[in-house]
């Protein structure tokens, strides 16, 4: 594997197989059963010039449960870029100080221009409308382990992306590393405008899958396996498209009465959030919230023990990583949701 994880382009199977592999070994320590100081020692440098919750978060706590520290920067104002900085100068300076940079920025490329200033390996948090393969593994991930509990197989399988399929970079991510697998039927819903770029269709189509491409949800679902929903990218609309798209979200939004009367029984929700909750957004509907169909804090979850995968693999320590352990000895609460099932 290259020494950073900027797309999933250089990915092959085995590469995301053995990421998915190491993954699994980390559930003990994610789940907060096990400790491990594999990555004593060792720096993280967080740079997020765009906002972010879940992955600033879990890229730090997964860096941290190794065992690592981390230091971090957050936006533009309080970093050397307000000054002029380049990506060329800043990736060099960060390297003498830090054994692996994850960076979000909003111009697609820029984490690649970064990458390509160092040998520390750098991992794109999101760039801009590109890519973000560390959320397209994880939900690999989490279709797999929620797949392994249904009984399911990917090869075959029925996956629909909707939502906004152009700016949003997980979708993006996410249908490459579907298109390494055996064929499955993957369908896209997007508002006219808002569709899934064409060359990335295309590389999908010519591995073998059958894709197809709708503008609205109302058809009948009721073999889908998998419903994964994204939010409208306002952030990245001009002014005019932000009057031409007003209120056509509804159409694209997913809840119950979507899942009752479309989908099925075993059909599971993704989004890799954050989702809009207030009333009149119409993103992933909140009626969802308590439905065992509902991945998407299983799939939040499942962010800790894939990006401590991707750290342990760029920084080769997987293989210490059993020799390493000791149990917890902190209290740790049996169900960390409200709603969730006991882990
Ligand atoms: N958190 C995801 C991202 O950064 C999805 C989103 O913002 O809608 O791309």
């Amino acid at each position: 594997m290259s020494p950073h994880l900027l797309s999933i382009d250089p990915l092959t199977r085995d590469h995301v197989d053995h990421l998915l592999r190491v993954a699994a070994r980390m559930e003990p320590i994610a789940q907060r059963r096990q400790v491990t100081r594999v990555l004593e020692g060792a720096v993280l440098g967080n740079l997020f010039f765009e906002a972010s919750t879940r992955t600033r978060v879990s890229f730090n706590a997964a860096f941290c449960r190794l065992g690592g520290s981390v230091c971090d920067t957050t936006g533009f104002t309080f970093s050397s870029m307000a000054k002029g900085e380049s990506l060329y100068d800043t990736s060099r300076v960060m390297s003498g100080y830090c054994d692996a940079i994850v960076m979000r920025h909003p111009e697609q490329g820029s984490v690649a221009e970064f990458a390509a200033a160092t040998h520390v390996p750098v991992i794109n948090g999101g760039d801009g409308p590109g890519e973000h393969p560390s959320q397209a593994l994880l939900d690999l991930y989490t279709i797999d382990k929620e797949f392994a509990r249904l009984g399911k197989k990917l090869a075959g399988a029925h996956i629909l992306l909707t939502g906004d399929l152009k700016y949003g970079r997980t979708v993006h991510s996410l249908i490459k590393l579907l298109s390494l697998y055996d064929p499955m039927r993957i369908t896209l819903v997007s508002p006219p405008g808002l569709e899934m770029p064409g060359h990335v269709i295309d590389r999908v189509v010519s591995r073998g899958h059958r894709v197809e491409q709708r503008d609205s949800l109302a058809c009948d679902f009721s073999d889908l396996d998998v419903v994964y929903t994204t939010r409208i990218q306002k952030e990245r609309f001009t002014e005019e498209m932000s009057e031409s798209f007003a209120g056509v979200s509804q159409d694209f939004s997913v809840g119950r009465e979507f899942l009752n009367a479309r989908c099925n029984n075993s059909t599971i929700v993704m989004h890799p959030l954050p989702r809009d909750s207030r009333p009149g957004a119409n993103d992933l509907n909140v009626d969802l919230n308590g439905d065992p169909r509902l991945a998407i804090f299983r799939q939040t979850d499942n962010g800790i023990p894939m990006r401590m995968a991707i750290f342990a693999t760029l920084l080769q320590v997987e293989a210490l990583i059993e020799k390493d352990l000791r149990p917890v000895r902190w209290f740790v609460p049996e169900r960390v949701g409200v709603d969730d099932a006991a882990r």
